[in-house]
């Protein structure tokens, strides 16, 4: 299960994520080529756009089920909503 604490630095905000577990085996690459890419210098997937249609949801939850070390997450939003609050109530 992917770790939104542990995300990579390139991923654009929102509901969908890599963290550092990824491997860059470029699978979620193929399987959702509109929003999952790659850095080949630091070698490490990323989110660079965040799914807006039904077809590129359905192919990042796909990519999801296929990423061989789990490194796709997509609790993003609801995970950052709850980092929010715990900042307010500092
Ligand atoms: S499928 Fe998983 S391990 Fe492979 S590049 Fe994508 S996020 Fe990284």
């Amino acid at each position: 299960m992917a770790d939104f604490m542990n995300r990579m630095p390139l991923n654009v905000p929102g509901k969908y994520y890599v963290d550092f577990d990824c491997i860059c085996c470029g699978i979620c690459t193929l399987i959702a080529p509109l929003n999952l890419f790659v850095n080949l210098n630091d070698e490490y997937g990323y989110v660079g756009k965040q799914p807006e249609t039904k077809e590129e949801i359905k192919a990042i939850e796909e990519a999801i089920r296929n990423c061989p070390v789990d490194a796709i997450g997509n609790d993003g939003e609801k995970l950052k909503t709850e980092e929010e609050n715990d900042e307010s109530t500092c």
